[in-house]
């Protein structure tokens, strides 16, 4: 018999990838350049010339044998104390090799973190639970259930995305081993100010004190370099001992395709030295290993660099500055290339499948990041798309 949990999820695909092959398909019909299709977190620009440079060195250069053979399994040692030494560098941390493990992008690291850090659990006992923010990365589902964990969203504080503390705390129990953060935020775009991250330090602190265990703060930073001009983005790990952080190069330097990121285990970590062979045995659980060894060295030459995103505060600039005049309601994005308007009072999917649609403004309704009567704009894409497309967000408005 085939696994029924598995065959459920076929009919429940994301809803990102649904809009996207909408939007595929009509652009195949009426022409691309008449749907505006902000729908997907696809970087819209080149990767740093340094990294294509590099790779076409290492093909001319090494011995093919060892550049396309396995890479150690927590990741190639030159990558991992290199990956260290940026971070220290830039953030003034501790790490050393031994605290990094490369993985596959984000979604890799952050499904490695959650096994570390829960159990799963018979039917007689209570589940191990984590916690996590709306608005939220909807595939925070799978990759928390994966484990036999369960999920917790707090409702979002739709005033400014920052953490609604106060259900925050109704939600906090001794079952809750992680709390999963994402800052710069997809959805929302909000970067969480320091004194966010240090209220929720301070209460995970508390509550460790009550419980009499480690309660993990794992923060998903795929966007830990968009972040726009005067903007406060604590580096979150230098906030909280018991911290995790998952990277990605998928975002800040255009490499989504290539599959890579890593775990970052704060050395004042309670298990810090456990965490990254854990790590490495969680992956022979999973089947999905060390990414590939050419890729690895590859990034060691942009870790301290990013693609040239400045198309994306611009972008931002424009739409945040129209659709407010327009009398949309937006909180500011701090960074990332995504912006979480309110819709006009109506339900998020009515007003994105039906009345954007026919505008063919392609457009992700926001139930499925638990904030229903808000959508995302995806503005990696082109200024001319963002231009061409302001008088199609005017008409929509005026149809409410
Ligand atoms: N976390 C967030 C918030 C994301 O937006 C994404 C991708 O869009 C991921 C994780 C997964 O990133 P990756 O492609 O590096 O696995």
């Amino acid at each position: 018999m085939i696994n029924q949990m598995y065959k459920e999820m076929t009919g429940k695909g994301s809803v990102i990838r649904e809009f996207f092959t909408y939007a595929t398909q009509r652009a195949s019909e009426i022409g691309a350049e008449n749907v505006y299709n902000y729908t997907i977190g696809n970087p819209s620009v080149p990767v740093p010339q340094e990294f294509t440079d590099y790779m076409i060195e290492l093909l001319q250069t090494k011995n093919p044998v060892a550049l396309h053979g396995y890479s150690p399994s927590l990741g190639i040692d030159s990558t991992r104390q290199a990956v260290a030494d940026s971070l220290n560098r830039r953030f003034g941390m501790n790490y050393g090799k031994e605290h990094i493990f490369m993985t596959s992008g984000a979604a890799g690291a952050i499904a490695h973190a959650i096994r570390c850090v829960v159990t799963p659990k018979d039917s007689t006992e209570a589940f191990d639970e984590v916690i996590t923010f709306a608005p939220y990365f909807p595939e925070y589902v799978p990759y928390i259930e994966g484990t036999g964990a369960r999920i917790t969203v707090i409702p979002a504080d739709i005033d400014t995305f920052q953490i609604n503390f106060d259900e925050f705390e109704k939600a906090m129990n001794p079952h809750v081993q992680a709390v999963l953060v994402n800052s710069p935020n997809n959805p929302s775009g909000i970067v969480y100010s320091t004194a966010t991250i240090q209220k929720l330090a301070d209460i995970l602190t508390k509550k460790e004190t009550e419980y009499g265990h480690e309660i993990y703060l794992i923060s998903d930073e795929p966007y830990r370099e968009i972040v726009f001009a005067g903007v406060d983005a604590p580096f979150i790990s230098k906030l909280y001992d018991n911290s995790i952080c998952c990277y990605s190069f998928s975002k800040s330097v255009s490499l989504p395709g290539e599959r890579i990121g890593y775990v970052a285990v704060n050395p004042a970590c309670k298990n810090a030295e456990l965490i990254v062979p854990m790590c490495g045995q969680i992956s022979r659980f999973t089947g999905h290993n060390c990414p590939p060894s050419i890729i690895q060295l590859a990034v060691e030459k942009v870790l301290d660099m990013t693609s040239d995103l400045s198309i994306y505060e611009k972008n931002k600039n424009i739409l945040y500055t129209e659709l407010t005049r327009m009398g949309y309601h937006i909180v500011e994005p701090g960074g990332t290339f995504y912006m979480f308007p309110r819709t006009p009072g109506v339900d998020a999917n009515e007003f994105c499948w039906k009345a954007a649609k026919e505008l063919n403004l392609i457009l992700v309704p926001g139930d499925s990041f638990l904030c229903p009567e808000h959508f995302r704009i995806s503005y990696c894409v082109t200024t001319d798309m963002v231009e061409r497309s302001l008088p199609l967000f005017e008409k929509l408005i005026k149809m409410y």
